[in-house]
C-alpha cells in the first residue's frame, strides 16, 4: 500500500476528467475562484500526493454567496411551487445515480474509504436520501387550531399555524463522509424551501464539487445552493454573517460550541450534530459469534471515522474473553490498503494530523494501564495508515475510554451487572449512538430506555437510514436529522389567529 503509484491513474475516464479541470467554487450560478484568488491544495490519504487544487474561500466570498443565497430565496426558489423544488431535487438523485461510479471515486480518493463501501454504502445513502427528501417538498404542513381566548367574551376566533422556510441556511460539513453529508444538509434544506451555503471540509471538497454541477445539471436557479470551499475561515465567517438565518455544522463538540457561542450575537438558529463516544453493550445470552462481527463493524467501519462509531465496549463477563479474543483476530486479519485495492478492508486515516491524533491515543492507552490484545500501529509509508486497534480492560479514569478518539481505536470493559453496564455506559459527556446485543428482547428494550443516546440500536449499529431521525443527545449536539424531523429543522412554524366576528 505504500507505493507512490499517483491513484489518479486508477480512476476512470469520468473522475480523471473532473480531477484534471481547474478547481473553482459555485457562487449563483458560476464557477468561481476565491476572491483573493488563493487555493488550498487537496491531498490524496493513501499517498499523501496533490490530488488538485481548489479556491481558498474567503468572507468576501461568503458575502457573495450569502448574497446570492437572499437573492434565490426571495426571487427564483421561492417562486417555484413545492411540486417543482421535488421535481428538481429527483433530478438531481438520477443525476447522482447515473454519474454514481464517478462520484465514488472521487469519495475513495479524496477521503479513502473503500471504493466498494463508497460505492454500495455512501452512494446508495446519498440517492436514496435526496429521494427521500424530495418527496418532503409536497408534503409539509401546518395546523389548524381551535382557541378558546376566554378572556376575550363575545368573539370566536381560529387559528392555524404556516410552516415557512427559515430561509438562508449556512451548511458546514466534516470530511469523515462528505457527499452523504453535503446531501444530508442541502436536500432537507431545499424541500423546505431554504436556500443555501455550503462549506466542505478542507480535506474532502471533492464529491461537494462534482454534486455542484449536477445540482446545475439538474436545473436549479442561479444562487439556491452555493458551494465555498476552504478552511475553517469561511465556515467561521458563515456563523458570523447578519444575512444567514440558520447554520446547520456537523463537525466536533469544540467546534460546536465555538459556533454556538458566536451565532448568539445573531440569534442564528442551529442545528448541531457533533461528536461521540458511543457504548456498544453486549449481554451474556448473545450470539458469541454475531456480537463479535456486530462489535467489530461497530468501530471498525469507515476506519473508525464515525461519529457513531462504537468505541466504548462493555461485555457482560461470561462473554468476555471470547469476545475479546474474537475482535482481537478481526482487527489482526483487516487487510488495510489502498481502496482501490479490492483486498482491501480497511484504507488510510484521513490526514498524518489525524493519524498523529490516533497514535497519541494509543499511547495514552499504553501507559495509562490498557491492555493492547491487537493492532494500533501506524504503518510506515506515504500514506496514513493505521492498524485497527482493540484494548481490554479499559477503565472509566483511561483517556481512550473518555475522549472520541475518531479511529479504528476499540476501549474494552466487563461488566457484572446490567445497572453497572448502564451507568458505564451513559458516564460520557456524549450521547450520539449506542447498541445493545442480546436475544433478550425485554431485557432490551429496558437498557434502550436507560441509556443516554440519540440513537439506540439493537443487535445492530451504525445503521442509517434517510427516514430515521439521526441526532444527539447531551455534548453530542441537538437537533435531528433526517426523518420528517429534518423538515423540523428547515422551517419556522407562523401562528396566525384570524377573528371570526
Ligand atoms: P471539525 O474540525 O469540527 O470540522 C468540521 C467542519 O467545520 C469543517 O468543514 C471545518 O473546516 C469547519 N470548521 C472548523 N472550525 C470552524 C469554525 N471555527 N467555524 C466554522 N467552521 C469551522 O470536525 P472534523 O475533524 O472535520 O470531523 C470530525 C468530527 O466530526 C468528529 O468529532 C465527529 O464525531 C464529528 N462528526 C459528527 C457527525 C454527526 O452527525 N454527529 C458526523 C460526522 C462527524 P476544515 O475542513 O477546514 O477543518
Ligand atoms: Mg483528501
Amino acid at each position: 500500500m505504500s507505493d507512490m503509484i499517483d491513484q489518479k491513474s486508477r480512476l476512470g475516464a469520468a473522475a480523471r476528467g473532473f480531477v484534471a479541470k481547474p478547481g473553482r467554487m459555485l457562487i449563483d450560478g458560476q464557477w468561481v475562484e476565491s476572491v483573493s484568488g488563493e487555493s488550498i491544495t487537496v491531498f490524496d490519504p493513501a499517498t499523501g500526493l496533490e490530488i488538485k487544487r481548489v479556491p481558498a474561500g474567503t468572507a468576501a466570498d461568503i458575502d457573495r454567496a450569502v448574497s446570492a443565497a437572499r437573492r434565490a430565496f426571495e426571487g427564483s426558489w421561492s417562486a417555484l411551487r413545492p411540486v417543482e423544488r421535488e421535481r428538481l431535487l429527483l433530478k438531481l438523485a438520477d443525476l447522482v445515480e447515473a454519474n454514481a461510479e464517478e462520484l465514488a471515486e472521487l469519495e475513495t480518493l479524496d477521503n479513502g474509504k473503500i471504493l466498494m463501501m463508497a460505492r454500495y454504502g455512501d452512494l446508495r445513502l446519498a440517492i436514496d436520501s435526496l429521494r427521500y427528501m424530495a418527496g418532503w417538498a409536497t408534503k409539509i404542513e401546518g395546523t389548524t387550531i381551535s382557541p378558546s381566548f376566554a378572556y376575550v367574551p363575545d368573539a370566536r376566533f381560529a387559528s392555524q399555524t404556516l410552516r415557512e422556510p427559515v430561509g438562508v441556511v449556512g451548511q458546514i460539513i466534516p470530511w469523515n463522509f462528505p457527499l452523504v453529508m453535503a446531501v444530508w444538509k442541502i436536500a432537507p434544506a431545499l424541500a423546505a424551501g431554504c436556500t443555501v451555503v455550503l462549506k466542505p471540509a478542507e480535506d474532502t471538497p471533492l464529491t461537494a464539487l462534482r454534486l455542484g454541477e449536477l445540482i446545475c445539471e439538474a436545473g436549479f436557479p442561479d444562487g439556491a445552493v452555493n458551494i465555498v470551499t476552504g478552511d475553517a475561515g469561511p465556515g467561521a465567517a458563515l456563523v458570523d454573517h447578519p444575512g444567514v438565518d440558520k447554520i446547520a455544522f456537523t463537525g466536533s463538540t469544540e467546534v460546536g460550541q465555538i459556533i454556538q457561542r458566536r451565532a448568539a450575537d445573531t440569534m442564528k438558529r442551529l442545528s448541531l450534530e457533533l461528536g461521540g463516544k458511543s457504548p456498544v453493550v453486549i449481554l451474556k445470552d448473545a450470539d458469541v459469534g454475531q456480537a463479535v462481527q456486530g462489535a467489530a463493524q461497530a468501530i471498525f467501519f469507515n476506519h473508525g471515522q464515525v461519529c457513531t462509531a462504537g468505541s466504548r465496549l462493555f461485555v457482560e463477563r461470561p462473554l468476555y474473553d471470547a469476545v475479546i479474543e474474537g475482535l482481537a483476530e478481526v482487527a489482526n486479519g483487516f487487510v488495510v490498503g489502498s481502496g482501490f485495492d479490492q483486498a482491501s478492508q480497511m484504507g488510510p486515516l484521513i490526514s498524518s494530523r489525524q493519524r498523529d491524533r490516533v497514535q497519541s491515543y494509543l499511547e495514552s492507552g499504553q501507559r495509562e494501564g490498557g491492555r493492547l490484545v491487537a493492532g494500533g500501529t501506524a504503518i510506515d509509508g506515504p500514506g496514513y495508515f493505521f492498524r485497527p486497534a482493540v484494548f481490554a480492560d479499559a477503565r472509566p479514569d483511561m483517556t481512550i475510554y473518555r475522549e472520541e478518539i475518531f479511529g479504528p481505536v476499540l476501549a474494552a470493559t466487563p461488566f457484572d451487572d446490567l445497572d453497572s453496564a448502564v451507568a458505564m455506559a451513559n458516564d460520557s459527556s456524549y450521547g450520539l449512538g449506542a447498541s445493545v446485543w442480546t436475544r433478550d428482547l425485554l431485557l432490551a428494550n429496558r437498557v434502550v430506555r436507560a441509556l443516554k443516546a440519540g440513537s439506540v440500536w439493537i443487535n445492530c449499529h451504525n445503521l442509517l437510514d434517510p427516514a430515521v431521525p439521526f441526532g444527539g443527545y447531551k455534548m453530542s449536539g441537538y437537533g435531528k436529522e433526517l426523518g420528517h424531523s429534518a423538515i423540523d429543522l428547515y422551517t419556522e412554524s407562523k401562528a396566525v389567529t384570524m377573528a371570526l366576528g
